[in-house]
């Protein structure tokens, strides 16, 4: 598709897109990378559209953060995913703005330093996790059940942990009872 549009400098020609790796430097680190352009077949000019210069910039931001020490945004995403956020609830929880994440997360804008410590903090701690979450008071959008079950653990298996939480809720609801007549009498 890109081999049939017309460059848009000469109008005779026909652009396609290019990756060259470009040494990068910022505060004394060097590093290889991506710069995305296009090259007109005709006259040959080679130029960055707003697609291009969108990944480059990304591409540069990205290599900013690590040299700060900041989470990259792929790090993020993954945290996010962790406690099963949507972008707009982890804005919520953790700052920055409605569209926050989703700039930080594709490498367009770095996270400042406060930010990106607390989300090391709750990356690091569920604990913290849940404090922040009903300092937000957010807890009635979160059930520990759905954090915490992950898709490695087997449908037939009962978390002990979900398990003595649903014994604390309403035990006559509870499905997993123990066996036994003890259990049972217990659970009269
Ligand atoms: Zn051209």
């Amino acid at each position: 598709m890109d081999k049939q549009e017309l460059c848009p400098i000469c109008g005779e020609g026909h652009v396609t897109d290019h990756v060259d790796q470009v040494e990068s430097e910022y505060k004394g680190q060097k590093k290889l990378l991506p710069l995305h352009y296009r090259l007109c077949d005709v006259c040959h000019s080679d130029f960055a559209g707003t697609k291009e210069s969108k990944l480059n910039k990304r591409g540069v931001m990205a290599f900013r953060k690590s040299v700060d020490g900041l989470l990259t945004g792929t790090e993020i995403c993954a945290l996010r995913d962790k406690y099963k956020l949507t972008q707009s609830q982890a804005a919520k929880l953790f700052g920055g703005g409605p569209v926050a994440f989703s700039k930080y997360e594709n490498d367009d804008v770095a996270q400042s330093e406060s930010m990106d410590k607390l989300l090391r903090l709750v990356r690091r701690s569920e604990s913290a996790f849940w404090e922040l979450v009903e300092e937000c008071g957010m807890a009635s959008e979160f059930s520990k059940e759905k954090v915490i079950a992950t898709a490695s653990i087997s449908s037939n298996v009962v978390l002990m942990e979900n398990y003595r939480a649903d014994q604390q809720r309403s035990p006559s609801t509870v499905t997993f009872r123990p066996y036994g007549q003890e259990g049972a009498k217990r659970w009269k």
